[in-house]
Formats: structure tokens, sequence, C-alpha cells
């Protein structure tokens, strides 16, 4: 069984996005420039975007954060949206997701320039890649299939098992994973798939994206098969300073030695994410997607 370490392929992207970064800047150009609004107070939100400012200073972006105000309405912040999409400074922003609740965030998605849209969810961007168009990945398919690449695992023909089927993880992974270049058979399975342990037991690539602390367990999986856990659920504990742990959607320790490579949590899928979404906005910066 190999470990697949996110941190370790993290770093190696970020030194060369880095590099990237500096020859821009060496040639004359500016840095890349990243926005995060953050709407309101809430704790897991403000922490995302805490690593996203940090990982923008150590790669040389320049980043900016809107805090704004959990009563912000929601056309104060349709606003500051048409505002950032016309600031010619700004190459790609997000908007830090969940929104209280009075906020619709389907709007506030489709009001973002799609050229703009480094978190890859305007439906222009998932309609292009569902195309097998240039766009902007979502950014946790996108880094998963940066560790498929990084440790040269096969996947043409492979059977891929991917559990769950959210708009920011499941779906699109399925379909990344089905195109051209990939080449895998696809499974994509939710809460009201029947036999899901048989289905997930057939897989040679398993996807765990539930969010369902310790759901995949080892009679689940067949032997040797590839397990990527997406799943990120707090759980206390007595054994942290903090009071709390974090757990995987896939039962690793009896999971692990079944695997042919395995990604753990914390340490796996999560690094990567913030990578993906630097990997954007380098490309928006160079208009690389939409000119
Ligand atoms: P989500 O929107 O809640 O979607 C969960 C999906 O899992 C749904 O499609 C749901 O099916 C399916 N599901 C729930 N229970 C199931 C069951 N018992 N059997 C089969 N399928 C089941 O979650 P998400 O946003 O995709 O996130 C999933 C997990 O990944 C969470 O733990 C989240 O924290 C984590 N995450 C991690 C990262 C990272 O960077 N590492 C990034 C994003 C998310 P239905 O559609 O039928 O309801």
């Amino acid at each position: 069984m190999q470990l697949i370490d996110g941190k370790e392929v993290a770093a190696a992207l970020r030194r060369e996005i880095a590099a990237e970064v500096e020859k821009m800047v060496a040639d004359g150009g500016r840095a890349p420039h990243l926005v995060a609004i953050l709407v309101g107070n809430d704790g897991a939100s403000q922490t995302y975007v805490g690593h996203k400012e940090k990982c923008c200073g150590e790669v040389g972006f320049r980043s900016t954060v809107l805090r704004l105000p959990e009563q912000t309405t929601e056309e104060e912040l349709l606003a500051e949206i048409a505002r950032l999409n016309a600031d010619d400074l700004v190459d790609g922003f997000i908007v830090q997701l969940p929104l209280p609740r009075h906020i619709s965030e389907q709007r506030v998605i489709e009001a973002i320039d799609p050229r703009k849209d480094v978190d890859g969810f305007h439906p222009v961007n998932t309609g292009r890649m569902i195309s097998s168009l240039p766009s902007y990945l979502p950014a946790t398919p996108d880094g998963i299939l940066s560790l498929l690449r990084y440790y040269r695992i096969e996947t043409a023909g492979k059977h891929c098992v991917v559990i769950g089927r959210s708009n920011i993880v499941g779906r699109p992974m399925a379909n990344l994973l089905s195109q051209k270049g990939w080449d895998c058979t696809v499974t994509i399975t939710h809460s009201r798939t029947r036999n899901l342990k048989e289905v997930v037991a057939s897989a040679d690539i398993v996807i765990a994206a539930l969010g369902k602390a310790e759901f995949v367990t080892a009679d689940m999986v067949k032997p040797g098969a590839v397990v990527i856990d997406v799943g990120i659920t707090r759980v206390p504990s007595d054994k942290t300073k903090s009071g709390w742990k974090l757990l995987g959607d896939v039962k690793f320790d009896e999971v692990a030695p079944k695997c042919s490579f395995i990604t753990p949590v914390p340490g796996g899928v999560g690094p990567m994410t913030i990578i993906s979404l630097m990997k954007n906005t380098l490309k928006a910066a160079r208009r690389e997607i939409y000119g």
C-alpha cells in the first residue's frame, strides 16, 4: 500500500506556481490578484479563507479578502460582484460558501463573470467542462486529478465508483474521470443507490465524497483498489488539544492494508483543493481560458 501524500504534492505544485509568478513579475507583468468575499462569521469559512490568503502569499499572488457583515443583502453582494467583474486589477474571485440563508447561492454564482470564476462553479464553466472545453475546473476534483497524475495511477479502462453527486465534488469528478485522457468507466452513486456495498466492492478506484465519517469499510473495498477519501467530518476527541479531530469517509486503519494507494485525512485531498484554486487564478491572470 502506498500513502498518497497530498501535502508533498501540494508543496511541489506550490513551488511550480511560485516560480511562474516570479517569472511573470520579472518579465514586467503584475502578480495575479485573487479576491475572496466572506459574508458573515461562519468559523469554518473564516478558516478556509485564512488558508487561501496564506497560500496566495506563499506563491506570490496579491490577495484581498472582503469581509461583509452577516446582514449584507443579496443586492449589496451582487453590487460587490459587479464591481469585481469590472475591476481590471482583479484576475479572479470567489464567494466563500455557504452564504447566509437570505442570499441565493445560485443567483450569486451566476452573477460572477465566468472569466473570473476561479472556483469553476458558474454554469458556463461547468458546461464547458462537460464539453471538454478549456474551463476553470472545480478545485477538489481538479486536486484529485493532480494526485492521480503525480502518482502515475493508471485510470484507462478502470472502473471508478464515485460516492456522492454534489455539484462541487461528486458530479464533476465522475464527469472528468470519464473524459478522454482519463478514460475510466464511471459509476456515480448517491443516497438512493441500491446495493452500494456491492457496487463499491467492484471498483478499481473509489472516490468517497459523501461526508459520512468512516462509511467505507474494508469489506466494501476490492484488494488492490485505489481509494481517494474526500470526506472531512469533525468529531470530538479527548486526545487533541483542540478537543476535536478530523475523520474521512473511509475507515482508514482497516481499508489501507487492502489498497494499492490511499489518501489520508487530513493530508490527502484537502491540501490539493487550495492549490487548484491557485492554478485557476494563474490561468485567469494569463487569460488562458477565455483570451
Ligand atoms: P454534499 O453536498 O453533502 O453531498 C453528499 C453526497 O453524498 C450527496 O450526493 C448524497 O446523496 C451522498 N450521500 C449521502 N449519504 C450517502 C450514503 N449513505 N450513501 C451514498 N451516498 C450518500 O457534500 P459535498 O459538498 O460533496 O462534500 C462531501 C464531503 O467532502 C464532506 O465531508 C465535505 O466536508 C468534504 N469536502 C472536502 C473537500 C476537501 O478539500 N477535502 C472539499 C469539498 C468537500 P444525495 O444526493 O442522494 O443526497
